[in-house]
Order: C-alpha cells, then structure tokens, then sequence
C-alpha cells in the first residue's frame, strides 16, 4: 500500500501555515504587553497580586509559543519526510503508519504500536 502523499503534504502546508500564524499572534502580544507594562510600572505602584497574575499568564503564553514551536518542527520534519519518499513509514519498526492515524497527526513519526510501547517505558 502506498501513502498518498500529497493529500498529507497538503494537510501539512495548512497546519504549518496555521502554526506559523498562531505563533506570529502570540509573538505580537507578548511584545505588547511586555512594552505596556513596562510604561505602568514607571508611572503607577503596582499592586503584588496584580504582578504575580500577569507573570502567570506571561508563562502561559510562552508554553504555548513552546508547543506551537515543537509542532512546527514536527510539520518540517514531516515534510522533508514526503520528499525523500519515506513519508508514513514509522521510524522504530519500519511498518507503514495506519492512513487513520496520519490523517489525524500527520506529522506522526511512529505506527501506534511504537509510540503505546514508547509510553509504557
Ligand atoms: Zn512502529
């Protein structure tokens, strides 16, 4: 059986653009609100509870920022994957990955079997 890779190169394109749009947001905010705060805090005495809340979310945002980042490689890394042709084949055992689970992660590197094994250890 082989993949049809361009169905899967596609659904990649749009998530990568997806990503890249998601992450150009969150840069855009953090920026914003880190240029903000730094004017308030020249100007006004900040409460500590209110400081402790905004570093909270501040941390928020950039775990996100993280994930959207790790997928991002994943997505790159899936489509050099298509152009050397060994899109779809799991990296561990070397069996063609399910087209089901490809279509619901198609940056996916291992069959389910591999990656069930992988999370037991
Ligand atoms: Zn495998």
């Amino acid at each position: 059986m082989t993949i049809d890779s361009d169905r899967f190169r596609e659904a990649l394109l749009e998530e990568r653009t997806r990503v890249q749009a998601a992450l150009e947001n969150l840069r855009e905010e953090t920026a914003g609100t880190l240029s903000d705060d730094a004017g308030e805090e020249s100007a006004y005495d900040n409460h500590p509870a209110d400081t402790a809340t905004e570093t909270y979310e501040r941390e928020l945002d950039y775990t996100l920022e993280e994930n959207s980042e790790h997928v991002l490689a994943a997505i790159e890394a899936a489509l050099k994957r298509i152009e050397e042709g060994t899109y779809g084949t799991c990296s561990n055992c070397g069996k063609q990955i399910p087209e089901e689970r490809l279509e619901a992660l198609p940056w996916a590197t291992l069959c389910i079997d591999c990656q069930r094994d992988l999370e037991r250890r």
